[in-house]
């Protein structure tokens, strides 16, 4: 028996072989008292099953904070991206997990999964329901509708009426300006924050007047990299962490904040859009130091509470309502629990509270 279950889960851990592709793959559904176990599938050469636990239980958190009725799960399907056939891996791996899907598991994409995996899962199982990041031609609601940086935008604005900060005129640094990135920064503009640096792999921009939205787009597309933002001061990307601003959001890599920097940071606000980009001990540094930090799995749900919304067939501007109302009334219930700027732990207590009560009433 392994180690890590609880009085939660997890439920079930499955693990799947298919001779023929050579599919090797794990799901675990932590819990499923509020909905089906929903999380993403992730392909990778060396996942293991210990992860994919602790992963699905941090859909169960997730979710049940999102206030979306589904429970927690993930999967993991051993393989190199590059060398394997995707479509074929995925076929696979659908028809081993078919009969819990979709009552007990659907799927999602993750690592090197994209909406034709999601695709190719669905059309296995025969239940356009069986999994969400689908194309828009079969219902899907893309990635590029931008559900995730709205929500990190939205989740921004209540932490800083919080912090009792104004947000016309409040400075930002972005880390990354992919898929979350860009949209957090448009909506944060459209809201009257004032992005003075945006880093990606090449490194950091500064501009102190504030950026541009849509010239950091075009200088995006036309030049690959936002260093060559017009007059920016260039910067190498780790100085983004440290950089003078109101609002810290990383949004990229795990692990960016450690001991090495928290100390250099200037922010009073840091929204954690990125997943894990600090350990909860690096949070808890934060917050004696009086830094305010909104945990990724509260900032960043717009893109969850955008799968459940797909999979009842809500459209774009239906979605966009949903996000809204929820990663707003989330974000102010955990600030108004939290004790000693401990968000996480406040956010945590709810989250397990709406499951438990959940596993109540099923007399579980
Ligand atoms: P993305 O691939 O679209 O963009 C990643 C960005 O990070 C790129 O701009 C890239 O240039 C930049 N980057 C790479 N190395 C960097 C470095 N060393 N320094 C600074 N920037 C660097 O990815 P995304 O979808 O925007 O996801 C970003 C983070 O948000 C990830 O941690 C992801 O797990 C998390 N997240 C994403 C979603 C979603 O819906 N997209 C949902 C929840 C969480």
């Amino acid at each position: 028996m392994q180690t890590n279950h609880d009085e939660y889960g997890p439920e079930r851990i499955l693990e799947v072989y298919d001779p023929k592709t050579k599919m090797h793959g794990v799901l675990v559904v932590h819990n499923t008292a509020r909905g089906p176990g929903k999380g993403g599938i992730r392909l990778v050469p060396d996942i293991t099953t210990e992860e994919v636990m602790g992963l699905a239980q941090a859909m169960t958190w997730k979710n049940a904070l999102a206030d979306i009725p589904f429970g927690g799960a993930k999967a993991g399907i051993k393989a190199d991206p590059k060398t394997c056939n995707k479509i074929a891996v995925m076929r696979a791996f659908a028809s081993k997990v078919s009969q819990l899907v979709p009552s007990v598991y659907i799927a999602g994409p993750d690592m090197n999964t994209t909406e034709k995996e999601m695709a190719a899962f669905a059309d296995e199982i025969g239940d356009l329901k069986a999994s969400t990041g689908k194309p828009s031609v079969i219902g899907g609601l893309p990635h590029e509708l931008g559900s995730t940086g709205f929500g990190v935008a939205l989740s921004t604005k209540v932490a800083l009426e919080h912090a009792k900060i104004s947000i016309s005129g409040a400075t930002v640094a972005l880390e990354g300006f992919g898929n979350v990135g860009t949209f957090a920064m448009k909506h944060l503009e459209e809201m009257g924050a004032k992005v003075v640096a945006i880093s990606d792999s090449k490194g950091t921009a500064y501009v102190a007047g504030g950026m541009d939205y849509n010239k950091a787009m075009e200088t995006k597309s036309s030049k690959g990299t936002i260093t060559a933002y017009p007059g920016a001061k260039v910067l190498p990307a780790a100085d983004l962490f440290t950089t003078q601003a109101d609002i810290l959001i990383p949004g990229a890599r795990p692990n960016v904040i450690t001991a090495q920097n928290v100390s250099s940071i200037k922010a009073k606000v840091v929204i954690e859009a990125a997943n894990i980009p600090m350990t909860h001990d690096m949070e808890r540094q934060l917050a004696k130091r009086g830094v305010l930090v909104i945990p990724d799995f509260v900032a960043n749900a717009g893109g969850v509470i955008s799968s459940y919304c797909e999979h009842i067939g809500a459209t774009p501007s239906q979605m966009f309502t949903i996000v809204k109302d929820k990663v707003t009334a989330n974000t102010s219930l955990v600030l108004s629990h939290t004790k000693d700027l401990n968000t996480r732990d406040a956010a945590l207590k709810i989250a397990k509270e709406r499951v438990r009560e959940a596993m109540d009433v099923r007399g579980w």
